[in-house]
């Protein structure tokens, strides 16, 4: 996706598509599914699996041709696992039927019922749909902090996580080769801020990095290497509750990592980060995981939104809106297991995969006229690697820390890993790992482009929804 202008750029209206080989030739229903992250892929599986195949024609938009596996995300920032390792093929199997447009949607027009795409060629193809199923997941949120989008990483592409790896030897290569006092220090010290799962695996993993990589570098004083974990709530992950989350915050402690509770930046730089409680730290490396917004796509619809995310039934369906589901990250799906008023389940993937399934079966009920139902699931909890034999989970609302919830931790990722080659890998990886450790190589891939937040997440691409009620009508006056 680039610019938001879809009038510089070619418009390719794609009509009904022909008729597959050994298909016959009737115009079926087309579903089309925005996204291809566990809520996507997970929907997508179980429609080529339920549907016959001439009962309706499948299409998936999707940037990427990989389902990335974001909870293992910290875990390639520190070389644990290798990028591909957790980059789950979507064309593994030839029973993989659904036609997958590689692009990004960057408006839908529920009325006329077309998604206008941008492809990775930067070609506009106005996209019309029967059903759509909206699961483009989440960015990263961000404040209006002086210099934050300019100045900070984040950990929610597969591209920022290698990049950051990268950035971060490159740290230590630079300070081990200063002469000058205060680079060196600044090059030393990283800032995470963050306090939940993604912030303070990402803290906790790339300190390990930082840890046993120093031991290579005989001229860097260890000492001088200083990790910071900020947030402004009073505790850090809250939803470990008060035991499990003070034993994260003495294991990262000891580890010597400086955790500031009730603190966040007042201003970010190039070369120092202004906390709000005045200090001011020199660095080069800000990583800002302060939590996530839903997908700009969902604005580009002008319907109601609950902070963001698109506001749902509890069989994900839109109000008053016939064929248009949404659910993941994107979307308000009501909790209907807390059985609190006004509750919404959380941005995770536990809930992101499961709704993934229960979508399809509900698109498949409305397509053969049936009644749709509720989607439903009661938390299993929370497991947070924290390196080495470092973790604290809490499954079914057991506390466990140490070996046991690192066993819990990865046991959980390895078994929700979508196919046997991407657990191969993985497994292969962490053992590969313990074994023979990391050898920290920098690969120097783009390390001369401008690679921060808002460089990463594309959230300049969409149209707002006047721009694409302009284009569509532009484009269906012109037919
Ligand atoms: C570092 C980190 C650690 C995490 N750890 C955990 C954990 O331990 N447990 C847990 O349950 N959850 C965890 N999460 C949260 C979890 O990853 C998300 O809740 C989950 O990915 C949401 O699923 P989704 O399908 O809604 O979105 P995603 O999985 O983000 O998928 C969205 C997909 O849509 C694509 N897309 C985006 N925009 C467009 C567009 N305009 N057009 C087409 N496609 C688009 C994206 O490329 C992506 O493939 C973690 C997240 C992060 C960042």
């Amino acid at each position: 996706m680039g610019s938001s202008d879809p009038g510089q750029t070619n418009v390719v209206r794609l009509g009904p598509p022909e008729p597959q080989k050994g298909r016959k030739n009737v115009t079926r229903p087309r579903i089309l599914v925005v996204g291809a992250g566990f809520a996507g892929v997970e929907c997508v599986r179980r429609l080529e699996r339920k549907l016959g195949a001439d009962e309706a024609d499948v299409t998936l938009v999707t940037p990427f041709a990989y389902q990335l596996y974001l909870p293992l995300l910290p875990q390639v920032a520190s070389g644990v696992l290798t990028p591909q390792s957790i980059a789950v093929s979507l064309r593994r199997s030839k029973k993989y039927r659904t036609r997958i447009i590689p692009g990004g949607a960057i408006g839908v027009d529920l009325k006329a019922k077309v998604c206008v795409i941008r492809t990775i060629t930067d070609e506009i193809v106005d996209e019309p749909f029967d059903y759509i199923v909206l699961a483009p997941g989440s960015v990263t949120r961000t404040f209006d902090i002086p210099g934050l989008t300019d100045n900070a990483f984040g950990m929610k592409t597969l591209a920022e996580a290698a990049y950051i790896r990268d950035h971060v030897i490159a740290q230590l290569d630079l300070a081990d080769a200063s002469h000058d006092e205060a680079e060196r220090a600044a090059r030393l010290q990283f800032v995470v801020v963050g306090g939940g799962y993604a912030g303070t695996e990402t803290a906790a993993c790339l300190q390990k990095l930082t840890h046993a990589a120093v031991k290579r570098y005989p001229r860097i004083d260890p000492a001088l290497i200083k990790w910071h974990l900020i947030d402004i709530a009073p505790k850090l992950m809250p939803e470990l509750g008060d035991k499990l989350g003070r034993t994260a915050q003495n294991i990262l402690t000891k580890r010597g990592i400086d955790i500031s509770l009730g603190t966040s930046i007042a201003k970010a730089g190039p070369e120092e980060v202004t906390f709000t409680d005045g200090r001011v730290i020199p660095t080069r490396t800000l990583i800002w995981t302060a939590g996530v917004v839903a997908s700009p796509l969902i604005s580009t619809l002008g319907a109601e939104t609950l902070r963001g995310r698109l506001v749902v039934g509890a069989d994900m369906k839109m109000p008053g809106q016939d064929g248009v589901f949404a659910l993941g990250d994107s979307a308000a799906v009501p909790d209907e297991a807390k059985g609190e008023e006004g509750a919404i389940c959380p941005p995770t993937a536990q809930h992101a995969m499961r709704q993934g399934k229960h979508v399809a079966d509900n698109v498949i009920a409305t397509l053969r006229g049936g009644a749709t139902t509720p989607y439903t699931h009661k938390d299993l909890g929370l497991v947070v690697d924290l390196g080495g034999t470092d973790a604290v989970s809490k499954p079914l609302g057991i506390e466990l820390r140490g070996l046991p919830a690192q066993f819990a931790a990865r046991g959980y990722h390895w078994a929700a890993l979508r196919t046997n080659v991407a657990k191969v890998r993985v497994a292969t990886n962490w053992t590969l790992n313990a074994l023979a450790g990391d050898d920290f190589v920098r690969t120097g891939f783009q390390a001369r482009r401008a690679a921060k937040l808002k460089d990463f997440e594309y959230t300049n691409a969409y149209l707002t929804p006047e721009q694409v009620r302009a284009h569509v009508d532009g484009t269906e006056r012109q037919e």
